[in-house]
């Protein structure tokens, strides 16, 4: 009997500057993937669409169409709407990274990034979009660590001990759990924790964090704040 070799994953990157794509390329490469380049947004969105790429890289500086752009175009096409987004970023540019996150990008890296750093966040990411894992992000039970949560019972428990938690901090605490790694933007927190038809204050989800990492005690650590973005749960 022979096995097929594994399928290599396939990794679009979008970005105009040759020597960051050659580095790319070569790491990214060396690591086992299938690289494809496009050096414009247009061209990016074409290659995208054509060869569906298992992930692309998608720098936000681009000349013309900006990354940002693409994103919103990626994600509102049908053939293009879940190929999972990691966008590259300059420093101090927070304001973009939260709307390319509030667009469906998946993750982003700052530029100047390690590629080990890189090389992570590409696997974090592929894992998370893995079949099944949809499955797994509405199961009814999750535990991370020492958090334990029970959707149906409405019940969390570090080391055993019962929590008793707000309906908004039971509800943010399980959206992250089921999203560990993934960076929210407190907007979507907010959408996730109350509705988009409330109206609060984005710093309304600073407040309910506040009390959930308070009420988590020293696992309450596994809620990151990321600066000027938003929040992500630990992976493990
Ligand atoms: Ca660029």
């Amino acid at each position: 009997m022979t096995t097929q070799p594994p399928k290599k994953r396939t990794i679009l990157i979008i970005e105009d500057e040759s020597d960051i794509l050659e580095i790319l390329k070569y790491n990214l490469s060396k690591n086992g993937f299938d690289v494809w380049m496009a050096e414009s947004g247009e061209k990016g969105l074409e290659a995208a669409s054509a060869r569906l790429p298992d992930l692309i890289l998608l720098d936000l500086m681009l000349p013309r169409m900006d990354g940002l752009e693409v994103c919103r175009r990626l994600r509102g096409q049908e053939r293009t709407k879940a190929i999972p987004i990691i966008m590259l970023t300059a420093k101090g540019t927070e304001a973009d990274i939260v709307l390319g996150l509030t667009l469906g990008a998946d993750d982003y890296v700052p530029k100047p990034f390690s590629p080990i750093e890189l090389l992570a966040r590409i696997k974090a990411v592929l894992r998370r979009n893995e079949p099944g894992k949809a499955e797994a992000a509405s199961a009814e039970v999750l535990t991370l660590g020492a958090i334990h949560l029970d959707a149906q019972r409405h019940e969390v428990s570090v080391n055993g001990e019962a929590l008793t938690l707000t309906l908004s901090e039971f509800k943010l605490l399980r959206h992250l759990m089921q999203r560990r790694g993934r960076v929210f933007t407190r907007d979507q927190l907010l959408n996730a924790v109350v509705g988009p038809d409330v109206f609060v204050t984005e710093r309304n989800i600073d407040v309910h964090v506040g009390a959930l990492r308070r009420k988590l005690g020293d696992v309450g650590k596994l809620i990151i704040t990321v600066r000027g973005v938003g929040y992500r749960m630990e992976e493990e």
